[in-house]
């Protein structure tokens, strides 16, 4: 996930004060500076950091905690405080929408166009795409093929240098969609004739929502980026990029907080599916470590269908899983992302199996693989895979025309996943929450 040194100092700071024997001013000192260390090197404003560490300090030692521990006290005021620094949540009703992307060249503005139809798409909104960056030749395939994989609609035209004719012409096209996405054209910097254009798009398109694109790569800067585009077309949000690639987001995140524009999403990689809705909650939680069920659920909600997903809580909650339910189960897997990212929306701790993290990253070409050696195994095999060693591998990657290897590294898979799995059953907290959410008490 984003911030991994970040996350690995908050970790290590989280596990440091729940294993000691008592909580006393030095603990808290050394925690609060290991912690003001790694937010520093994640590009976090310094006064910013001075300020934070003082206030966690200052509530952990003269705090009297009601009702819990001292240690659970640091902590909560350790997420409360880091929370606090990340703005509000922006909250995404469920309607039609016309939302405008504006921002620089090469920070991510088509690619996240696409992203974000798809995140409106699988809540059952019908999304449309319309290309008006007339700058870039290569844009409008970049767009119309990001839409066909996704099943949007889209609009563009090559030949029209006309941007507001683009989206005049668009929005008639695309009168029956729910969500209307215009992706803009950027420049080099925030330049007379970009904020021009953007104004004319604005006033043809009047869009609900007006989202900056920025790079996180761009550190702490992206505050100042993001009051110099409000000042020009009044923007009612931010999206930062490339989390997956910086150490600099804690400067990116932080920044643009503070200019009081709301993060409504990050990317965090290159694939489609590679977007989160922002919630300061949850992102510290999962930073922490303390598993975030909410994001979780969510997710699992989303890749799976409705009717599907009893059964899965049913499985997944007996720790119980054949080479059958690893078939139906790795579209849904794929949908979510990667097994790694949804192991970062889990709890360390409470017995959650480490896992080796290359083996969690499925391909679409290993997933159709899998596909054709579970059906190369016999209706035996597939119910108990445990059988599966020696000439039956032999037998397997012969029938199926893969290798052996293959096959080994399927079973691997299996026996992660079936890890997985168990660890939802052991762990009560986690648990009893996929229980509500399923409505199964
Ligand atoms: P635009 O010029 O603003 O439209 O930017 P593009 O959408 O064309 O993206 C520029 C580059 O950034 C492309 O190579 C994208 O794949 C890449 N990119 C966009 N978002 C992310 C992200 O969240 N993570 C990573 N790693 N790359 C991204
Ligand atoms: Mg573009």
């Amino acid at each position: 996930m984003a911030l991994d040194d970040l996350k690995d100092a908050l970790r290590r700071n989280v596990n440091k004060i729940v294993n000691s024997i008592f909580i006393d001013k030095e603990l808290i000192k050394e925690t609060v500076k290991d912690i003001q260390r790694a937010l520093l090197k994640a590009d976090v404003d310094v006064s910013l950091v001075v300020e934070l560490g003082r206030r966690i300090q200052k509530r952990a030692l003269e705090e009297r905690p009601k009702g819990i521990g001292e240690k659970e006290h640091v902590i909560k005021v350790l997420y409360e405080e880091l929370v606090s620094i990340l703005g509000k949540k922006k909250e995404l009703p469920l309607k039609k929408y016309r939302i405008m992307l504006v921002g620089l060249y090469g920070q991510g503005k088509t690619t996240t166009a696409a992203k974000i139809a798809k995140y409106f798409k699988k809540k059952g909104l019908k999304v449309g795409l319309i290309q008006s960056d007339v700058y870039r030749p290569a844009a409008y395939d970049q767009l119309k093929q990001l839409s066909e994989k996704i099943g949007a609609i889209f609009y563009g035209d090559p030949k029209e240098k006309d941007p507001t004719k683009i989206v005049k012409r668009g929005l008639e096209e695309l009168k029956d969609v729910d969500v209307i996405i215009v992706d803009t054209s950027g420049r080099h910097a925030l330049e007379k004739d970009l904020i021009e254009e953007m104004k004319k798009i604005k006033n043809v398109l009047n869009p609900n929502e007006i989202w900056l694109v920025l790079d996180a790569t761009i550190g702490q800067k992206a505050g100042e980026q993001a009051e110099a585009f409000h000042e020009a077309v009044g923007i009612t949000g931010v999206i930062i990029t490339k989390m997956d690639g910086t150490a600099k987001g804690g400067g990116a995140l932080t920044a643009v907080a503070k200019t009081g524009a709301p993060i409504v999403f990050i990317g965090v990689g290159e694939k489609i599916d590679d977007l989160e809705h922002f919630d300061p909650d949850s992102f510290i939680s999962r930073l922490l470590g303390m598993g975030d069920i909410k994001a979780l659920i969510e997710k699992i909600q989303e890749a799976v269908p409705e009717k599907k997903a009893e059964d899965l809580a049913k499985k997944v909650l007996s720790g119980k899983i054949t080479m059958d339910d690893v078939y139906e189960q790795l579209n849904a897997i794929l949908n979510m992302g990667s097994l790694r990212r949804i192991m970062d929306l889990l709890p360390i701790g409470f017995g959650m199996p480490t896992l080796d993290k290359d083996a969690l990253e499925l391909t679409q070409e290993k997933l159709k693989k899998f596909k054709v050696i579970i059906d190369s195994m016999t209706k035996k095999e597939r119910e108990n895979p445990s059988i599966i060693r020696g000439t039956r591998i032999t037998r397997i990657a012969r029938g199926s025309g893969t290798t052996e290897e293959e096959v080994r590294e399927l079973l691997k898979y299996y026996d992660q996943l079936k890890a997985i799995y168990k660890s939802f059953g052991r762990n009560r907290k986690l648990r009893r929450a996929l229980m509500r959410q399923l409505k199964f008490s």
